[in-house]
């Protein structure tokens, strides 16, 4: 991409002419990825979680028949008396799943309980608190209008209705709805492979000995973490030395496996940093520095059909470029439309620093203030190897590419974690 942002570079400032805005590189990687158009027929508890690959037609109406919505007394609306009391004769009793099949005449009532289906011959049911009851007739006055507490069938959905639509994210919720309209089964986009492994020289994995120089790899599990979130399948490949052969033959053997191959470090521009240099070599570099913060050397293009990120190798960039790119790029590909999040503007009760230049990802914690109003404050420390600072976090706070930083009671954007994560 030839694109850069435009800059007056000073020495206070973060700009950097080969970045693009994180709207460009977003916008790149969705004119890159072509989701995937395989799918196949599940059942529906199968399908919680996965994206719908057809539109959802009703093919019965719901409810099915006109049925009571209350307790009490199914009546032919005309009986109901203009004033006064009227006596009405009980001739027997519905139930839902045991309905009355006789006719209901002028002066007849049937007594009737919640979902049972309407007797024939009958409009309205008076609920039982309504009505005096004796042993074979009921008297009822003008508290209830003809046609009340009924529902009508169809009235929820009708025959022919959309009720879900292709590329949605299939809830609870919608689960349930498949069942009500009978649909056993349903067809959706089949999964993806995501390939992931870290990159360094000093990283040693949980159970391993510390020795000299040497950290513990949190990437893979964070990594981990967001890829089983979004439900994708995933192939862990460890960790792999910063040596450009084995680098080599890893990024062919995800090439082979994966739909996506992400790795963590070695994307920045230190002597053992190979990853750029041999996405150019083995593919296509889409681009390769976003002005952000943190996150800036985040690498993004092709080996072959399987697309590539190189996110950067400190724990909370790698958290941040995940959110922001790499989970709408697998949605993308996984076949799920896309919403772009939701931000809240809430005033910040922390200062917070910033040079301009470079779109911040902040920290945050949203809460409401003693009156009861949310706010927002920073978590700790902000830099980009501190894990804590994302997990006493519920929310980034965000902050545009010319901010200069942020007075307490300064109003900002918020993405809250629920909902993105
Ligand atoms: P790099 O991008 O490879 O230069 O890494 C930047 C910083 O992140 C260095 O301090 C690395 O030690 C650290 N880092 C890289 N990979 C990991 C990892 N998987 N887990 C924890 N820290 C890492
Ligand atoms: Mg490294």
């Amino acid at each position: 991409m030839s694109e850069t942002i435009p800059h007056n570079a000073s020495c206070k400032d973060d700009y950097d002419p080969n970045s693009i805005s994180p709207e460009q590189a977003l916008e790149n990687i969705f004119q890159t990825i072509t989701p995937v158009k395989t799918t196949k027929s599940v059942p529906i508890r199968e399908a919680l979680g996965k994206i719908l690959a057809t539109d959802i037609i009703s093919q019965i109406n719901v409810p099915t028949e006109r049925n009571s919505a209350m307790d009490g007394y199914a009546i032919k609306g005309r009986d109901i008396p203009d004033e006064g009391i009227h006596n009405l004769t009980l001739i027997g009793c519905c139930l839902a799943g045991t309905p009355f099949n006789e006719h209901v005449k002028s002066g007849e009532c049937v007594r009737i309980m919640t979902g049972a289906v309407m007797p024939d011959g009958t409009d309205t049911v008076i609920m039982q608190e309504h009505v005096i009851s004796a042993a074979s007739t009921i008297s009822i006055n003008n508290d209830t209008k003809p046609g009340e507490n009924v529902r009508e069938a169809g009235e929820d959905i009708s025959v022919g209705d959309l009720v879900l639509s292709k590329g949605m994210k299939l809830t609870p919720a919608d689960i349930g709805l498949l069942a009500s309209l009978g649909f056993s089964e349903v067809t959706i986009y089949r999964n993806i492979k995501v390939a992931f492994f870290s990159t360094g020289d000093e990283l040693r994995s949980v159970g391993e000995e510390l020795d000299n120089g040497a950290i513990y790899d949190s990437n893979r599990y964070t990594l981990f973490g967001m890829l089983s979130r979004l439900g994708v399948e995933f192939i862990d490949m460890g960790v792999v030395k910063d040596d450009k052969e084995l680098l080599d033959r890893a990024f062919i053997e995800a090439s082979l496996k994966a739909d996506v191959l992400v790795t963590s470090g070695g994307v920045s521009v230190g002597d053992a940093d190979y990853i750029k240099d041999i996405l150019e070599q083995q593919g296509e570099v889409n681009f390769w520095k976003v002005a952000m913060k943190p996150g800036r050397p985040l690498t993004f293009g092709k080996l072959d059909k399987t697309y590539f990120f190189g996110l950067p190798g400190n724990p909370v960039s790698v958290m941040v470029t995940f959110y922001q790119f790499v989970q709408p790029a697998l949605k993308k590909l996984m076949g799920e439309t896309y919403c772009s999040p939701i931000l809240m503007k809430v005033p910040c009760t922390s200062n917070l620093r910033k040079r301009p230049g470079r779109v911040e990802y902040q920290r945050g914690v949203l809460e409401q203030d003693e009156e009861g109003h949310m706010v927002v404050r920073k978590t700790g420390m902000q830099g980009s190897g501190i894990l804590r600072s994302m997990a006493d976090a519920n929310c980034f706070i965000i902050l545009p590419l010319e901010s200069e930083g942020v007075k307490s009671g300064a109003m900002v954007d918020v993405q809250l974690f629920h909902g993105i994560v």
